[in-house]
């Protein structure tokens, strides 16, 4: 090869060939979403090869257990998911197919975010009557910044429990991560004061953590229950609470169907703010990070409109 090939094949190649396949990647971990994929990667850096199960676009709730999915979990050293049941339609299946002991329930290898967290709107008692997916507990924690800190913590200690040899590489990772994490909140929380007590109309309740974050109130769902399609009926009845409740604006996720928001926007006059839930919503939520500063940017553009 001529020289000067040579050095474009090392440029070029070279590099291309790194970032494809991380040779020296210790742990093979299996997100179910977006949001832990993105925390696992800023845990491990080098020492993870990441795949995420399912995009921003895509409903958590509704996944196929595809052959796909399958084949990845089947060598995953480390399956990271939501729990709470977020998962239940898919992952248990998925898990079982894959015949992979060390990430079936109860293993070090499987990792569960909601078991770290405060979880909200815990049912009294266990009822999936009329189709309810929340059955058990709100599972969507990932949009409260806080709650991503809960989980950093113990995901870099499960990260050193299954790679001990790194451990100390991780507890790095942690410290700087939780850092970075604590001012980054301070700052979404004091841009976000103007949002504090905002009535707001959620589409699903898939926002109760963020909501409880920055102090807004949820005073109407548009699904009659979590994930059941909102009726015609149904938004009928919340346009007339509107009535006697005004609220400031309706909040719908990036995967979502946006009719029923826009619907409500129209008829009630009302902001319509498509979040983007998870990394990947939107242009701008490409990490963490960007995922918290388009949130927030969203609302209050949501907020200010007359
Ligand atoms: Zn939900």
């Amino acid at each position: 090869m001529h020289p000067t090939s040579l050095r474009l094949f090392a440029l070029l190649v070279l590099p291309l060939a790194a970032f494809l396949a991380p040779a020296q990647a210790a742990l093979r971990v299996f997100a179910c979403e977006p949001e832990w994929g993105a925390l696992a990667h800023e845990l491990g850096g080098n020492l993870v090869d990441v795949s995420v199960a399912t995009s921003a676009l895509q409903d958590p709730h509704q996944i196929q257990a595809k052959p796909s999915l399958i084949a990845r979990a089947r060598n995953a050293d480390l399956v990271a998911c939501t729990g709470a049941e977020l998962e239940i339609g898919w992952l248990p299946v998925l898990l079982q197919q894959s015949g992979n002991a060390k990430v079936q329930p109860g293993q070090p290898g499987n990792f569960a975010a909601a078991d770290f967290v405060r979880k909200l709107e815990l049912p009294a008692q266990l009822d999936r009557s009329q189709g309810d997916v929340h059955a058990a507990g709100n599972p969507h924690i990932q949009t409260d910044p806080r709650n991503i800190a809960l989980v950093a913590t113990a995901l870099v200690a499960r990260l050193q429990q299954l790679d001990p040899a790194n451990a100390a590489q991780y507890a790095k990772a942690g410290a700087d991560f939780s850092q970075k994490w604590r001012q980054a909140i301070a700052r979404w929380t004091a841009q976000a004061a103007p949002l504090k007590g905002a009535a707001v109309v959620s589409q699903h309740k898939g926002f109760v953590y963020l909501y409880d974050w920055l102090g807004m109130k949820e005073i109407a769902v548009l699904e009659p229950k979590p994930g059941v399609e909102p009726s015609a009926a149904h938004l009928q009845s919340v346009l007339e609470t509107l009535k006697g409740t005004p609220a400031k604006m309706v909040v719908y996720a990036a995967y979502q169907d946006s009719r029923p928001s826009e619907w409500l926007g129209r008829n009630a006059g009302i902001g319509i703010v498509k979040v983007p839930f998870t990394v990947g919503g939107s242009d701008a939520a490409k990490d963490l990070s960007g995922l918290f500063d388009d949130t927030v940017a969203r609302l209050l553009a949501g907020a200010a409109k007359p």
